[in-house]
Formats: C-alpha cells, structure tokens, sequence
C-alpha cells in the first residue's frame, strides 16, 4: 500500500514523530497501520499482552508489535 502523503516516511533516525489529535487519539504504527496506543488525558495509554497496560508521558517512543518498526509520538498539545 502506498502512502503518498508520508513522504518523509523513511528518515535516517529509522523513527518517525507522529501527533495524536483530540479527533483521532489512537496512535498507529507508520508502516503497517497497527495500533500502538492511545492519547488519553495527555498521555498515552500503551497495552501490552497479558493485560500489562502503561501510561506513559510524551514524547513515546515504541516498536511495532506487528512489523518492528520503531515510532515515535510526541505531545498533541505541542
Ligand atoms: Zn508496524
């Protein structure tokens, strides 16, 4: 699948800065779209198997679960 509008999706930092919005909180893997937490009250809210839950300030930095790409999230406040 092509994503014509993420023309920076391959940075020399191998991390991309995503910005959840107050419309779209869920923060989704760059690559493949996979769902890698949600902005919640400010932070993000990261789940993990075995009901392991975190929340986490910003900015976030995790790897996909589904393809191993690692991303990055910082405030949507700025
Ligand atoms: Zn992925």
């Amino acid at each position: 699948m092509a994503y014509p509008f993420q023309t920076q999706a391959q940075s020399s930092q191998g991390a991309l800065n995503t910005k959840p919005t107050t419309h779209n909180p869920e923060w989704r893997c760059t690559r493949c779209d996979k769902l890698l937490g949600v902005c919640r009250d400010g932070r993000m809210h990261l789940r993990f198997a075995r009901g392991h839950e975190y929340f986490v300030g910003f900015p976030v930095q995790a790897t996909c679960r589904g393809c191993g790409t690692l991303n990055q999230a910082s405030s949507p406040t700025g």
